[in-house]
């Protein structure tokens, strides 16, 4: 049964086929290639989406081989998008297209804005010039990020496909590499904004009931 998290509504759906199975023209490096159209069973949506398979064996019974397919690849994709609360909005809007670009494989899409968010976070508190990895040393030297965090923008710098490197179009950008770089965007969001501003949160509540009983008392 074909179920996947529909690019319309965002909610894990059922999807039914509505079509049938359409043999297309193959791609290089594949022997079959299938569409159909399936329609989301989430009852606020029901909008259409497209299944498309490659494979390297043909169909025998297409319509209910395809329905039981694990490989569909599904269009319109799901598209993440993030919201980063406590964060500046413009560099929270540009996180969040990072997690964008990730969703629909845009790989070195999603490399790029992290970059950026993470050097105008380093700018947001004062750290504008040298490279990105001596910003990020700068921001621990200066409290806003945790020592293991520092460490792993470099270990991901070592790794190849770093965070601070200026060649993108010109090296792979590999899935897990885009993963982990955003995986680290994320990070130090929660480091820099989000974490304090829950710490701030919590502090004034405790203050306001200091208050409340000071009064009561
Ligand atoms: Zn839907």
């Amino acid at each position: 049964m074909a179920t996947t998290v529909c690019g319309w509504c965002g909610i894990n759906a059922h999807m039914a086929m509505v079509t049938d199975v359409t043999q297309v023209p193959k791609r290089e490096g594949f022997g079959y290639a299938y569409m159909a159209a399936f329609r989301c069973s989430n009852e606020l949506c029901q909008r259409l989406v497209v299944g498309r398979v490659f494979r390297g064996t043909n169909y025998t019974s297409p319509k209910r081989e395809m329905a039981e397919d694990l490989e569909i690849q599904w269009e319109p994709a799901q598209v993440r998008r993030p919201h980063f609360p406590d964060v500046p909005p413009q560099i929270g809007a540009t996180a969040s297209e990072a997690h964008a670009c990730l969703s629909i494989g845009a790989h070195r899409g999603a490399v790029a804005l992290a970059r950026a968010v993470v050097e105008a976070t380093a700018k947001f508190h004062g750290i504008t010039s040298g490279a990105l990895v001596s910003k990020i040393d700068r921001m621990h030297e200066a409290g806003l990020i945790r020592e293991i965090t520092r460490e792993v923008a470099h270990e991901i710098r070592q790794g190849g496909n770093e965070i601070a490197h200026g060649d993108l179009a010109d090296e792979p950008m590999p899935a897990e590499d885009a993963e982990a770089i955003v995986e680290f965007m994320d990070a130090i969001l929660q480091e820099v904004f989000q974490g304090p501003a829950r710490m701030k949160d919590l502090q004034r509540r405790r203050q306001e009931r200091k208050e409340r009983n000071s009064e009561q008392g």
